[in-house]
């Protein structure tokens, strides 16, 4: 059977991995500057992550909702600490969209009502149809057709405002990412993201905060939004969570009450997903990757301000955009076949996108700029 032909992929076959560096069967090396699009938090191949996951294996060896109880319990506690959310409970799932589906739902349940603000070039997952073809009313929330999702502009508090006024006795939430990936490294204004958290609490909506590739620590605080220091009802996770392991989830507010059956899934934090889960905090606290993300952002920000073709450089921490004044493929390429560097894209064709994972040093930094900056140069030459 041959696999479904979905992915384009580069013709190297990686054999090994350990921190930044990755390693294809000819034994030629390779910078990781992207993680899965920001799914390696702690590096590839942390020796306490994969020590974590076969002890957890080894110990139990089996699946059972008994055994994954009391490490969900130890999971979210662990989360709630160094999140700052320690009040908040943890419902845990598989991946990213599925979170968000989680917390669309939640909303849609809480407040008895169908309505959802987005906002433009955000991304949220790739599910949609299941619920809608499932005949099982207790589970299904209202918001499965698309005529109930709102698009704003992204960053206009105005447009929120009258959006509000409109739609605001129906509407069950508003969802938007802690910095913008997909759609180009965007990040919220702090008045905006303040202007959502009011905006819903005086109409009775919640507030999701898809965090599941700004989250973990990325942004240089453990979610995004913390710098604009507003507390949604609902925050979704994934990607960093798990450093590779399957493993997503949503941390929910005290207001919004749990009741049997609400929601469910088979393989949601089952024993292997919380070990993994749990190594990535316990590393991410003992190694300062919080901060390492901060100043490795700010370095890295610094130094690729300056460069010729550099248009702008956005983002937060370790999630990068390089606005570049033409399409990004070719020097994406060119890092890639030249100075063996993997870097991401974005659906706008000229943001070059950097995800490394929070451990990144300052000689892996600079191995970067040196490249990146002599293909700039050389454009600049050529012109
Ligand atoms: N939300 C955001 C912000 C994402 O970037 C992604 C994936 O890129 C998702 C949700 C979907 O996550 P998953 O692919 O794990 O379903």
């Amino acid at each position: 059977m041959n696999l479904f032909d979905v992915y384009p992929l580069f013709d190297i076959e990686p054999v090994k991995a350990s921190g930044l560096t990755v390693w294809d069967k000819e034994g030629k090396k390779y910078l990781d500057l992207y993680g899965g699009h920001a799914v390696i938090s702690i590096g590839h191949s942390h020796p306490h992550y994969l020590k974590r996951i076969a002890r957890q294996l080894y110990d139990i060896g089996f699946y059972s909702n008994a055994v994954q109880m009391p490490l969900q319990q130890e999971l979210a506690e662990k989360l709630g600490k160094l999140s700052g959310y320690e009040d908040y409970s943890l419902f845990l799932c598989n991946s990213g969209a599925e979170a968000n589906e989680n917390a669309l739902k939640l909303a849609s349940f809480h407040t008895g009502r169908k309505k959802v603000i987005s906002f433009k070039s955000s991304f949220h997952g790739r599910t949609s149809a299941a619920v809608a073809a499932t005949d099982d009313v207790s589970i299904i929330a209202p918001i499965n057709e698309t005529e109930n999702i709102i698009f704003l502009p992204f960053n206009d508090v105005a447009a929120f405002a009258a959006a509000l006024q409109e739609h605001g006795e129906q509407l069950a939430a508003v969802i938007v990412e802690g910095i913008q990936g997909v759609g180009g490294v965007n990040v919220p204004e702090p008045a905006f993201l303040k202007s959502l958290a009011a905006g819903c609490a005086r109409v009775g909506a919640l507030l999701i905060l898809d965090e599941v590739q700004s989250g973990y620590g990325r942004s240089g605080k453990f979610f995004a939004h913390q710098h604009a220091g507003i507390q949604p009802d609902l925050i979704t996770v994934a990607k960093g969570m798990g450093n590779g392991f399957p493993v997503g989830g949503v941390l929910i507010s005290p207001k919004v009450e749990a009741r049997h059956g609400m929601l469910g899934t088979t393989f949601g934090g089952n024993y292997l997903a919380c070990a993994a889960a749990l190594a990535v905090l316990e590393v991410m606290e003992h190694e300062l990757l919080l901060e390492n993300a901060t100043i490795m952002g700010h370095y890295l920000k610094e130094k690729l301000e300056g460069m010729p073709g550099v248009k702008e450089v956005r983002g937060q921490g370790l999630m990068i955009g390089i606005e570049l004044n033409e399409p990004c493929a070719a020097i994406r390429k060119e890092l890639l076949s030249e100075h063996c560097i993997f870097t991401g894209s974005s659906s706008n064709k000229n943001t070059l996108r950097l995800l490394p994972a929070l451990t990144i040093s300052k000689a892996e930094a600079d191995q970067f700029l040196k490249a990146f900056s002599n293909i700039l140069s050389k454009k600049v030459l050529a012109s």
